[in-house]
């Protein structure tokens, strides 16, 4: 439930007017590591699927992208640097829901919120009489608003920079290598190979109706000015969670209600038990094991009403806000037509290649399935341009991939959850745990809560999987996707010299804990 991971609401366009002048790029040789010495799109193969082989031959294009997010620029620009002639086809904004309406903004308002908490939980403690601070969340989503115009400028420029033709208007499948645009640029595109990295749309239960004032998704919130006295979130996932921190930081009284038994369903029990404790403390009621049932928006308040166990409870607030989940962006793609399947929920099926059911059509991101993440999506973007070149690359590795929660405090996780490891080893498991609280530099910033937790192989010493949460969660998960690639083992990271006063000691520290030789406890 809830995860960044759907419905589309029928939206218009926004700031078409943003993209800069369609521009037809010559011809470039490639700039990476000579893979390619030339950018004839008929001497290399585009797409390879079950023996099929294809080439840009006297398409307009090598490469139509459906979609500028972070699945889809990406993907153009490493095409156009392996020498493709690519068009990329938008009918809203570069950067799609990841720089307009999801990652970006979002972090811009938690950015505010862990400000306000910081000054008003430890300000007294450094010596800030905090006693004047009034807060204006109108601003702050003004701020978000220009942050997210900023980096859409940048992959405005970014595109150009790259040579790739841009074509503003929604893209509609007319057969396996043609696209009907309508909209500004209105046109018919011809390419060897489309990439579709049409993103998701917010999902709201049928029968609710998001009036964008007192029901809302995360897409409303995003340009909502004001704060609700009281608001209800249905969705403890990530999208959830991150609003469930920037409203009660910001005065509303926040009641989060989730269907499963533990707030971040996915994460590591022992985490999400950490995150809801330190939720209940800053005040945010939390209803775990509760099913959404019907809303009615009244006149005085909205009265929701869930079911508990057997039991029907109601609830009454100011604001709704759905974060029940997302769904792909399929409508009016014409996938149908041009035979291309989809799994059963809805998304577009692909193989390791990222190939969907037609051999000369990919699909990328949140498009093609779970985990809804706009690094997934991106990587996905490059792997698939770089199979449709030819190149020899490894598959993308979901265990791989990191998932980052940035309320505070903040959450992130990579790999097996000990849960999941045990289910699949057995006792061959160990595990490694660090507290914030033993550690100088956290102690020093007063930001105690929480820990790193290690899921360690017992036989080779190998991570299997990372979980934390504390302040700095975020940035720290790198180091432990970093060893984790090269399938470093805990003694090597108990043998890395880490900065000291580092938070990164609690990953240092996790490591010597796994190896059975705590320093610092
Ligand atoms: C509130 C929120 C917060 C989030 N925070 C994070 C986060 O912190 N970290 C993270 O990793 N992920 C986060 N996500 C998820 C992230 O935004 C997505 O995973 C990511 O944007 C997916 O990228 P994409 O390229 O697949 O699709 P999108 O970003 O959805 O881009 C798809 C693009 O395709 C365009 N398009 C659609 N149909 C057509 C068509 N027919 N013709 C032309 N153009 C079309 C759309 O206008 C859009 O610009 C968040 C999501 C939300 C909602």
């Amino acid at each position: 439930m809830g995860s960044f991971g759907g419905g589309d609401q029928g939206k218009p366009s926004h700031h078409l007017s943003d993209w800069g002048s369609p521009h037809e790029g010559p011809a470039v040789t490639p700039k990476i590591g000579g893979q390619l010495s030339s950018r004839s799109a008929a001497a290399f193969p585009i797409c390879d699927r079950g023996g099929e082989r294809f080439v840009g031959g006297q398409s307009q294009f090598d490469l139509a992208v459906v979609g500028a997010g972070p699945g889809g620029y990406v993907a153009a620009i490493r095409a156009a640097q392996l020498g493709l002639r690519v068009a990329v086809i938008e009918s809203e904004r570069p950067g799609g829901v990841c720089l307009n309406w999801g990652c970006i903004p979002t972090k811009s308002l938690l950015t505010g919120a862990e400000l306000v908490e910081s000054l008003r939980e430890r300000g007294a403690a450094f010596g800030i009489n905090t006693g004047g601070i009034t807060l204006d969340y109108g601003r702050a989503i003004d701020h978000s608003r220009r942050v997210a115009d900023r980096l859409c400028q940048g992959v405005q420029s970014l595109l150009k920079k790259n040579r790739i033709e841009m074509v503003r208007g929604r893209a509609r499948l007319s057969g396996r290598t043609s696209l009907e645009v309508s909209g500004p640029d209105a046109r018919s595109v011809e390419a060897a190979h489309i990439l579709l990295a049409t993103g998701s749309r917010e999902w709201v239960p049928p029968d609710v109706a998001v009036d964008g004032k007192r029901v809302l998704t995360s897409r409303e919130a995003l340009e909502s000015r004001t704060v609700p006295d009281r608001l209800l979130i249905i969705g403890a996932g990530a999208v959830g969670i991150e609003f469930a921190y920037v409203y009660a930081t910001y005065g509303a009284r926040v009641t989060v209600l989730e269907m499963a038994d533990q707030v971040l369903p996915g994460a590591d029990a022992e985490v999400s038990k950490a995150l809801e404790k330190e939720f209940r403390r800053k005040g945010i009621e939390v209803l775990l094991g509760c099913r959404f049932e019907k809303i009615d928006n009244g006149r005085d308040a909205v009265r929701v009403e869930y079911s508990r166990a057997d039991r029907s409870e109601e609830i009454a607030v100011d604001q709704v806000l759905f974060a029940v989940g997302r769904r792909p962006a399929t409508d009016a793609l014409g996938l149908e037509a041009a035979g291309v399947a989809l799994d059963e929920r809805g998304f577009v099926s692909v193989d390791g290649r990222h190939c969907t059911s037609v051999s000369t059509i990919a699909a990328v991101g949140d498009l093609a399935g779970a985990p809804l993440l706009a690094h997934k999506a991106s990587e996905e973007g490059v792997a698939a341009v770089e199979y449709m070149a030819g190149l020899d690359r490894p598959p993308l590795d979901p265990l791989r991939i990191p998932a980052c929660i940035y309320a505070q405090p903040q959450v992130a996780w990579i790999g097996l959850t000990e849960a999941q490891a045990r289910a699949q080893h057995g006792d061959a498991v160990r595990i490694g745990k660090f507290p914030f609280s033993a550690v100088g530099k956290a102690v020093a910033a007063d930001h105690t809560a929480g820990f790193v937790k290690l899921v360690v192989s017992a036989e080779f010493g190998e991570i299997l999987g990372a979980h934390i949460v504390g302040a700095g969660a975020t940035e720290l998960i790198a180091e432990v996707s970093l060893a984790m690639q090269l399938e470093a083992t805990t003694a090597e990271v108990a043998h890395t010299v880490h900065a000291h006063p580092t938070l990164s000691e609690a990953i240092w520290e996790a490591a010597l804990s796994a190896e059975g030789r705590s320093l610092n406890r």
